[in-house]
């Protein structure tokens, strides 16, 4: 035995041999010569180390060909890729949040392909500034005076503390102390930056006296939190913005809300819920505001900071503003992004995240009507698919409370364990060729149709569900 092992072992081929095949030579032009040399190496090895222990014959070079190619192409595939968000929330952090417009991404396209004036001005032939290709539209959206880009809202709440209140102080409300995800907290972002948190009030109630009897030599700014991801309820009490932004203004101090979501039309004229808009808090007094690019305004990944010219002006300043730009491509999108709210009778076509949020549960239910037979073919034997009322949220913090009707289908598990059986499906659902992502409760595995788009490609990979799990 030890001597057939050692006669399988001597049988591999070298991988001078191997690279010389004909077939070698098509995987060499597809993944390049350095991977496939890589993987040969590593298949080889195993195949020595199997044959080590086990009787076994060696395998051929067709064999040794086909476990490489199969390898070559696993470890090739797109890691980030398209997926069905089925899950109800219209802006999910984890899947991307807001889908462009089409116009953002054909302006992305160019600014990725071409040269750009990205700080070149053209009327003089000078250096220009990054932010003005999008700045106009930022003050016509917002009333503000000036704006600025940064990467994200956190980057635009981390350079407005830094800027303003390094080893000094900030007012915020102790009811408006947040977590959004992961780990941004207010508490924490407010020490990164070099600045002390003074919390005002009760986490239910803050009243003016709290902001005027907190104010000292060391305050540099009242700054308000939108309470994006919760609602507190019952007995509360906050200050309005006007009253602050007075409090602020009579003791020569800037008054900031960060809005987070802050939408640029009044959600209302869509039968949505109100969302304060930047508009709003500037109108109220606020000096500055920041929002998110992402998140209701359904752009690209960036945080927005506008306001009075000359603080803005003092963020640009601080040189923490060149680690946390944007890039030409994001800035495009934006720009793209920015100029389709001069059409607001058009958003809720042209801009997806707008068009998702207004589709009427009579729509989604149709749409959910279509696709239920395919679906109940698919899962037949093993769960029964039915038409489901659910609701959805808008997600990354905006509306925390308002749900918005919608339609989707639930699956049922046949099995007795329907705890278990309901996760088996969603697992089955996640591998799929486009994943589709949904959510399970009381036992059921849900997917909320609001998202569906690509409707044809998600029932034409319904064949492809695995079985296993299926009742006998
Ligand atoms: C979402 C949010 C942030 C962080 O914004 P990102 O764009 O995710 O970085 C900050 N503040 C508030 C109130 C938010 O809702």
């Amino acid at each position: 035995m030890l001597n057939s092992a050692a006669a399988a072992r001597r049988a591999l081929p070298s991988i001078d041999r191997l690279l010389k095949l004909e077939a070698i030579g098509g995987l060499i032009d597809q993944y390049g010569r350095g991977l496939v040399v890589d993987t040969f190496r590593a298949l080889l090895d195993e195949q020595r180390a199997l044959l080590k222990h086990d009787d076994v014959a060696a395998p051929d070079d067709g064999e040794l060909t086909r476990l490489c190619d199969e390898r070559l192409h696993t470890a090739t595939k797109a890691s980030l890729k398209p997926v069905f968000n089925l899950t109800g929330t219209v802006l999910h952090t984890n899947l991307g949040r807001a889908l462009m417009p089409q116009a953002a991404a054909d302006a992305a396209m160019i600014a990725m392909t071409r040269a750009v004036n990205l700080e070149f001005d053209l009327g003089g032939g000078a250096r220009g500034e990054r932010d003005s290709h999008v700045e106009g539209w930022i003050k016509r959206l917002t009333g503000a005076e000036a704006a600025l880009v940064v990467n994200n809202n956190a980057a635009a709440v981390y350079l407005t503390l830094n800027t303003f209140a390094m080893r000094k102080e900030v007012l915020v409300s102790r009811g408006e102390l947040i977590e959004i995800g992961g780990a941004f907290r207010i508490p924490d972002i407010m020490t990164r930056s070099g600045c002390k948190l003074h919390e005002v009030g009760t986490t239910n109630r803050t009243h003016a006296r709290d902001f005027t009897e907190a104010i000292g030599p060391r305050t540099a700014a009242i700054m308000k939190v939108h309470a994006s991801n919760y609602a507190i309820q019952g007995f509360t009490a906050s200050v309005p913005e006007t009253q602050l932004a007075a409090i602020a203004h009579e003791h020569e101090l800037p008054f900031w809300v960060d809005l987070g979501s802050g939408t640029l039309v009044d959600l209302e004229r869509y039968g949505l819920p109100h969302e304060p808009t930047p508009r709003d808090a500037i109108a109220a007094g606020a000096d500055l505001v920041t929002f998110s690019g992402d998140k209701l305004l359904g752009g690209p990944q960036s945080g927005i900071i506008a306001g009075r010219a000359d603080l803005i002006a003092r963020i640009r300043k601080n040189p923490m503003k060149r680690a946390l730009r944007v890039d030409k491509v994001t800035l495009a999108a934006l720009e793209a992004t920015l100029r389709l709210y001069s059409d607001p009778d058009r958003l809720t076509s042209t801009v997806p995240t707008l068009r998702l949020l207004t589709r009427k549960q009579s729509d989604i239910q149709a749409q959910a009507l279509r696709v239920l037979p395919a679906l109940a073919a698919a899962v037949a034997g093993r769960a029964e698919a039915k038409i489901f009322a659910c609701s959805s949220q808008i997600g990354s913090g905006a509306l925390p409370v308002d749900a918005l009707p919608s339609s989707g289908i639930a699956l049922v598990p046949l099995a007795k364990r329907k705890g278990s059986a309901a996760e088996a499906l969603s697992n089955a659902f996640r591998a799929l060729p486009v994943p589709v992502i949904g959510r399970i409760k009381d036992g059921m595995f849900i997917l909320d149709l609001r998202c569906l788009d690509h409707e044809q490609e998600f029932v034409a990979q319904l064949d492809k569900l695995a079985t296993a799990g299926a009742m006998p």
